[in-house]
């Protein structure tokens, strides 16, 4: 049988029909260790790891503890929560000498427990998550959404993510506006924004001139054209006679 390996297969089993990943671990002296088993499904013993191995199930992997690369499949292919959770078990038992470690989804570093994030479903190294992290909504977004913005503007906070920028923004043109409108009313000047003055502006200024002189044009043009047509009916005759 194969040693120094890491078997992942489906246990669980409760009333038949549900299975979930379970996990040992075959160390280098051939010994089974049972790092989570559940249900009817579950290994719990030697015995039934080697038959198990024999029978060379669908949906089981074999990780060669020895290769870099088998570690580095597992943390990039398996579930998040039971990636960590093997770490976990490996550093819990450092007798076996293995230098398990994860994978950081962002940059790709190794990890031990000590610098590992998980998140939403996902593995960060202590780094990326802190450079990706908004502190205003205390969410992960992702270095690339993260900007330095002023503290005194975005509630004390030197970096934040664009949305939570845009919406302080936005809170603050409001704000901005409503103190205008709130200095207008307290010294009674008009209120720039109510549309009244630009009402003012039209029944004292350029709009009812401008009606006044075309009015006054077309008075002309009328005039010009009654006077044109007069004279020439009087001056048919003259004409013709
Ligand atoms: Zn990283
Ligand atoms: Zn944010």
């Amino acid at each position: 049988m194969k040693t120094n390996i890491l078997v992942q297969y489906q246990g669980g089993g409760y009333d038949g029909c549900f299975w979930e990943w379970n996990y040992f671990y075959i160390d280098k002296q051939g010994t089974f260790h049972d790092i989570q088993s559940s249900g009817r499904a579950g290994i719990d013993n030697k015995q039934d790891a080697e038959q198990f191995i024999r029978q060379d199930k669908n949906k089981t992997y074999i990780y060669d503890m020895n290769n870099e690369q088998d570690i580095i499949t597992f943390s990039n292919e398996s579930h998040p929560v039971h990636v960590s959770g093997v770490l976990q078990w490996f550093e819990d038992n450092p007798d076996t000498g293995i230098k398990f470690f994860v994978v950081c989804s962002e940059c790709k570093c190794h990890i031990d427990s000590d610098e590992l994030v998980l998140d939403e479903n996902k593995l960060f190294c202590d780094e990326c998550y802190t450079t990706g992290f908004c502190s205003c909504c205390e969410s992960y977004v992702g270095e690339t959404e993260i900007v330095q913005v002023d503290a005194g503007e975005h509630y004390g906070h030197d970096y934040i993510c664009v949305d939570c920028k845009e919406y302080h923004d936005e809170e603050r043109e409001t704000e901005s506006l409503e103190d205008l409108r709130w200095q207008a009313f307290c010294t009674g000047k008009p209120d720039m924004f109510s549309g009244k003055l630009r009402e003012e502006r039209l029944s004292t200024g350029e709009l009812p001139k401008l009606l006044a002189s075309s009015i006054r044009e077309c008075e002309k043009a009328l005039e010009r054209a009654i006077i044109k047509a007069e004279p020439q009916q009087a001056d048919e005759p003259e004409r013709t006679g």
